[in-house]
């Protein structure tokens, strides 16, 4: 093949990949004003949900606020595309309250295309990435399949499931990427041959079905929030029609089907080996391992307005396709379905993400930079969050800045990436709230005053979004003010029936606001003024008022936290000589290099006698 050098043009940063993680990337690192291109197989595809038609979810919802303060895609996209919207857990406590909302598949596709046609100093381009060119520094360039030289100092990688993709169809195997999309085989190999650690994972989906051919009235509908409650901090109203799901469940048929033919599937039948996602498990794994269950339950979701294709959540499959129908015709309303499509699982290469600094760059090779389900995560959030902070790093870098890291307390990005780069994962990585230890502090209500002010530090927040938050802040201080400035005595409170101890002590409208039975409503029959604030920082002002207690241990914890993280290891440090460290400690700091103690004290394995003669060598350092 002849080899050219697209000498015309040099890029400060170039994304591979035009998944949710590349999408992030590219128009992140655009945002700081990087000369940037997306290089994927098809722009036609940008934005493709390859799985479920659904944004968010517990944990998931938070990344997206996150991503959306950082004046990413996400939350823009699903809130011009979304079909259902509801906040999940609602009745619990607000940290662990998750907004979630069904997608139009083709409507969030069009706003991701829309949204990367709109950024200045973004190019997308079609086309293959199989090698990486280096020189004495790292990167130089990249290589097309095509064979073609792209310039360029930094590369960001989001292949998603596409390096070596193989899916599997109960015994039928096909080279894929994901369905009808060929995998990434050379670029897979350039992994291998610069020394990368790569594992193998795995995932599934379920069969597609036919709108007609569902008994919908014989179903349990679930409708959505009324009204919505948007996704981005920048969205007043969700405009989109919104529609119900419905739900079904397994029967014992449906089980003892499967267990007859588990040596049919992929994975029980020992034709693929890659780890699965524990908790987005396939329905032959939830029968086994949950063999005591009568069912399983199963939500219908529409995948798009003008779209008859409905998706069994809750049934990903790799059983033969015929045996799919057959499973699919002993669940209630499904009796008749249609398969319009049948279920696999797909086996992918992924690097072992403690290959990675915290800034996203691998240690190996300078100027290259891994974001997405590449680094083990399932999940378009995770993989959008990972991209966000790789194109921001890539394009920081290109300019000769220090990266910018969020730590675990200033958000989940942080806490992904952190769990990723000490930890490192051998299954596929999802996120959850508790996997956060500060977790009342990182709302998804607050994501925007913990990041927005970062990313204005940084240069990544348009106007629009820096004026629409600087406002919010407004009505914030004001509304603060206020309900400190609004007081009653006891006597007063009793006479308007709020129960309060009669100590002569003057309670303000946030006092009383702390208790679970007075609520903002409440309190605006007495002082009309309140009446003025808006929803969504009265809402913030009684979760500070409820939580105060907890929220002021929580920042002493923070503190504590911080001291640790500010303690950083020097990247030369020896620990193959480090007196008071066993062989096995010693080996798994060489392999993680901690960038700061905090670091080494969450690596698994790691002795606080082992932290503490750390503690000692950065003393004698600093001394
Ligand atoms: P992707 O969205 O996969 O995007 C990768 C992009 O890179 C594609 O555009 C591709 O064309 C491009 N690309 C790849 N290699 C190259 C190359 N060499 N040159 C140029 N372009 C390239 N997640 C869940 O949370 N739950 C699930 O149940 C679930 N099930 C899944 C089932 C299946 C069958 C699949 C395929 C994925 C599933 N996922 C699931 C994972 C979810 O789709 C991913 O986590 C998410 O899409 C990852 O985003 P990404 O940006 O890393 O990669």
């Amino acid at each position: 093949m002849a080899k050219r050098t697209d000498s015309m043009t040099t890029y400060d940063v170039i994304v591979v990949g035009g998944g949710h993680a590349g999408c992030e990337a590219a128009t992140a690192a655009a945002r700081l004003g990087a000369k940037t291109l997306l290089l994927t197989h098809r722009p036609d595809t940008i934005g493709a949900m390859s799985c479920n038609p659904a944004i968010g979810g517990l944990a998931k919802g938070h990344l997206v606020r996150e991503i959306d303060a950082l004046d990413g895609l996400m939350g823009r996209a699903i809130d011009r595309a979304g079909i259902q919207f509801r906040v999940l857990n609602r009745s619990k406590g607000p940290a662990v309250r998750g907004p979630r909302a069904q997608a139009d598949r083709r409507l969030y596709a069009r706003a991701i295309t829309a949204l990367l046609a709109e950024q200045p100093n973004l190019e997308v381009r079609a086309g293959a990435c199989a090698d990486i060119a280096l020189d004495q520094t790292g990167v130089a360039g990249l290589v097309t399949e095509a064979g073609t030289t792209l310039q360029t100092g930094r590369v960001v990688l989001t292949t998603g499931t596409f390096l070596g993709g193989v899916i599997h169809i109960g015994a039928e195997r096909v080279v894929a990427g994901r369905v009808g999309e060929a995998p990434s085989l050379p670029l897979a190999a350039t992994l291998r041959r610069l020394g990368f650690t790569v594992g193998r994972l795995k995932t599934g989906t379920p069969p597609r079905l036919a709108r007609a051919g569902i008994a919908w009235d014989r179903l349990e509908q679930q409708p959505g929030d009324d009204p919505p409650e948007p996704f981005s901090f920048m969205t007043r109203r969700i405009a989109q029609a919104q529609v119900p799901c419905h739900i079904t469940r397994t029967t014992s048929a449906t089980h003892d089907l499967i267990r007859a033919n588990l040596a049919r599937t992929a994975v029980y039948g020992g034709f693929m080996a890659g780890r699965g996602p524990r908790y987005c498990p396939s329905i032959e794994d939830k029968v086994v391992r949950f063999g005591e269950r009568p069912s399983h339950q199963i939500f219908l979701e529409p995948e798009g307005l003008d779209d008859d294709t409905i998706y069994p959540n809750g049934i990903s499959t790799s059983l033969p396709r015929e045996l799919q129908a057959a499973m699919l015709h002993t669940i209630p309303g499904l009796e008749n379905a249609v398969m319009k499509r049948p279920g696999y699982a797909i086996e992918y290469d992924y690097v072992d993400p403690r290959e990675l600094f915290p800034s996203l760059e691998t240690r190996r090779v300078p100027g290259l930079y891994f974001a997405g389900q590449i680094n083990g995560t399932t999940g378009y959030e995770e993989a959008a969050a990972q991209g966000l902070m790789a194109g921001l790093n890539a394009a920081l870098a290109a300019g000769g800045r220090d990266p910018v890291i969020v730590d675990r307390a200033d958000a989940y990005i942080g806490v992904l990436i952190d769990d990723l780069v000490t930890r490192g994962t051998d299954e596929p990585y999802r996120m959850f709230t508790s996997r956060a230890e500060y977790r009342l502090i990182l709302r998804a209500d607050n994501a925007d005053q913990r990041l927005t002010p970062k990313g204005l530090a940084l240069g990544c927040i348009t106007a629009s979004r820096a004026a629409v938050f600087e406002k919010k802040m407004t009505a914030l201080t004001d509304a603060r003010l206020l309900t400190g400035r609004l007081t009653m005595t006891p006597d007063a409170a009793r006479r308007v029936g709020l129960g309060v101890n009669q100590d002569g002590v003057r309670r303000s409208a946030f006092d009383l606001l702390a208790r679970d039975d007075i609520g903002w409503d409440r309190l605006a029959v007495l002082w009309p003024e309140l009446r003025e604030v808006r929803a969504d920082v009265a809402d913030q002002i009684v979760t500070e008022a409820r939580y105060k207690g907890y929220l002021q241990r929580m920042e002493a914890d923070v503190q504590g936290y911080r001291r640790d993280e500010s303690l950083g290891l020097p990247a030369d440090l020896d620990y193959g000589r480090l007196a008071g460290l066993s062989a096995e400690v010693r080996e798994k700091l060489t392999r993680v290099r901690p960038a700061t103690l905090g670091a080494a004290a969450r690596i698994p394995g790691v002795t606080p006698a082992a932290v503490a003669a750390l503690l000692g060598q950065v003393r004698r350092r600093a001394a």
